[in-house]
């Protein structure tokens, strides 16, 4: 059992270096219709059913450090040369290196919707990580919620629960600064209306939830067989 918020600052001083940040890929994707993506290393969270593989599970040997103008720059270029109007960081976890996430969305073309993929635990823990954030409007967060309850977070993640509580935080944070945003769900139990009804009680009743599928690739399947939880993804 890990603190995520822990794991977040030891993940910091291996993935970040000032304003720099490791990414270990730039691609066109055709996720939400055409989108150009940087990949970032480093997570704070250690999701049972990850696909990122090396970047999340070994940062400190993947990757190269960019700056947030190199970032704008190579996703502006994609973008272009495929006619999308998005841009996105996925891949590991993006909050961390608050310092060049906020310049590299300061160097985003406002013509491009940028799409935050995130878990959201570094939005819940600080408030004004949230706020300065919101001074973006061309700005979409997507946060990916990992189970429907503490438990079920924990379980998923291997994390201490108080890691669920930072989540409904951060969605909490979204929709006080008004911002943009939707959730992504990865639960494998059948009946998920203990978190509908928080969020109905939150205010959040009418946010657009996604389901997440889990892809099953090699190395997943064999860290959830590992961990006797292959079953459970399997329908
Ligand atoms: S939050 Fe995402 S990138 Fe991080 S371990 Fe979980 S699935 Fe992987």
């Amino acid at each position: 059992m890990y603190n995520p918020v822990s794991l977040s600052e030891k993940v910091e001083s291996i993935v970040t270096s000032g304003n720099l940040r490791k990414y270990y890929r730039f691609r066109a994707t055709r996720f939400y219709g055409g989108i150009a993506t940087a990949d970032t290393v480093g997570c704070n969270l250690r999701c049972k059913f990850c696909w990122s593989g090396n970047s999340v599970w070994n940062a400190k040997n993947t990757g190269d450090f960019y700056t947030p103008e190199q970032v704008a720059e190579t996703l502006k270029r994609i973008a272009e040369e495929k006619g999308y109007n998005q841009v996105r960081v996925s891949g590991g976890e993006p909050t961390i290196g608050r310092k060049h996430l906020i310049e590299l969305l300061g160097h985003i073309d406002k013509k491009f919707l940028f799409i935050l993929e995130t878990n959201g635990i570094l939005l819940g823990l600080d408030k004004t990580y949230v706020k300065e954030l919101s001074r973006f409007r061309n700005l979409h967060v997507r946060v990916c919620l990992k189970g429907c309850t503490p438990e079920e977070f924990s379980w998923l993640t291997g994390a201490e629960k108080n890691g669920f509580e930072y989540q409904l935080k951060a969605l909490e944070y979204l929709r006080d600064e008004n911002l943009s945003f939707n959730i992504a769900l990865v639960s494998t139990k059948k009946d998920k209306q203990n978190l509908f009804n928080k969020l109905i009680e939150m205010g959040l009743g009418k946010i657009f939830i996604e389901i997440e599928e889990i892809k099953l690739y090699p190395a997943v399947k064999k860290r959830l067989k590992r961990e006797e939880m292959l079953k459970y993804f399997q329908g």
